[in-house]
């Protein structure tokens, strides 16, 4: 039989892990012939509400999941690890500000950082979803000694998600028909839906949507997406949120490698690519092997109005990592 792929979620008995795990467990992130093992990370307090969606996975009866681990102890939820999704993150609390949050989750993705690579496999991967995750990425590889920055994302896929759905509807077009939507930046109402890039039917989405819905109610429909989910649903995004996290890691390691000529949007640390300083971790156009790797694609043109808009995404987490820099 296929050696398992572990995967371990942290948050596991929260909104986007309830939505997350089943997805998983059935085959969306690996393939069909792919068996799974699940490490399940919680924090103590948590950890009946785990036992219950532990025990909804066993009764799915999954052909492909041969093993669950439930724990509050990062060293155990790490070992052996493939694949780390650290969704659970500290929420912002009412009048909690940015830097607060940003240390308070430094508490939780630093030693997190320590202990993948203290106990999971050499060649881990690790996708941040809990926010601000592009920050937090930073933060728990910034203390993962001996592992390559290159092996921590951050997701904003939900994002390159939400901005080509809108535009194949504005379209009148199956969303399949929108691609190389790139969203750059942070996982924040700064990040930037790059649509001068994008196509819609092969052609410059440019050229088929008007310019003034596409910097006016197209951006501002993508960046305030999560507020108007919030309003109507009563909860935040969690089904669409896991979603997004299955399409990044299949993209990414899951053996669904983006196809010629495409590309995908993944939160990495730059190398300096389009002018963003180095080790930010930011989202950018990828391509990917499916294996793991991935590059930050080379040559888009970047006009004076997209400059702007990176501008702003660079400068704030510029901040966000100035916070935090007694973590990283
Ligand atoms: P969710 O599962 O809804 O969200 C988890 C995290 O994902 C939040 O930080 C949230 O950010 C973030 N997120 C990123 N993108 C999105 C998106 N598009 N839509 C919604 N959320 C997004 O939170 P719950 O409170 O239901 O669950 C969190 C779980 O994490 C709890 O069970 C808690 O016990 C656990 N936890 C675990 C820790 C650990 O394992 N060490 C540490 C801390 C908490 P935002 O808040 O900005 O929406």
């Amino acid at each position: 039989m296929t050696t398992p792929v572990r995967v371990a979620v942290t948050g596991a008995a929260g909104q986007i892990g309830y939505a997350l795990l089943f997805r998983i467990a059935s085959g969306a992130m690996f393939g069909p012939d792919q068996p799974v093992a699940l490490n399940l990370v919680e924090i103590t307090p948590a950890l009946d509400a785990l036992k219950g969606v532990a025990m909804e996975l066993e009764d799915c009866a999954f052909p492909l999941l041969t093993d669950i681990v439930q724990t509050d102890d990062p060293a155990t939820g790490f070992t052996d690890v493939d694949v780390a999704c650290l969704v659970g993150a500290k929420p912002r609390g009412p009048g909690m500000e940015r830097a607060d949050l940003l240390t308070g989750n430094g508490g939780i993705f630093k030693p997190q950082g320590e202990a993948i690579a203290a106990h999971a496999a050499d060649d881990v991967r690790v996708v941040v979803v809990g926010n601000p995750a592009n920050t937090n990425a930073l933060i728990a590889s910034a203390n993962a000694a001996g592992l390559s920055p290159e092996q921590f994302t951050a997701m904003v896929r939900l994002d390159e998600n939400r901005a080509k759905s809108q535009l194949a509807s504005k379209a009148g077009v199956a969303v399949s028909e929108v691609r190389n939507l790139g969203v750059w930046g942070n996982h924040s109402p700064t990040m930037f839906p790059n649509f001068e890039d994008a196509t819609i039917g092969g052609r410059p989405a440019t050229d088929v949507l008007d310019r003034a819905w596409l910097e006016g109610e197209f951006l501002a429909t993508v960046q305030q997406r999560g507020k108007a989910i919030i309003e109507a649903r009563g909860a935040s995004s969690a089904a669409s949120a896991a979603n997004a996290l299955v399409d990044h890691v299949r993209n990414w390691v899951g053996g669904d490698a983006t196809p010629d000529g495409e590309y995908v949007s993944m939160a990495v640390p730059s190398d300096g690519s389009y002018g963003v300083p180095e080790g930010l971790v930011f989202g950018f156009p990828c391509r990917t092997d499916g294996e793991g790797g991935y590059e930050i694609v080379q040559g888009i043109e970047v006009s004076d109005y997209a400059q702007g808009k990176l501008d702003t995404t660079i400068a704030e987490l510029s901040e966000e990592r100035d916070a935090v820099a007694d973590l990283v």
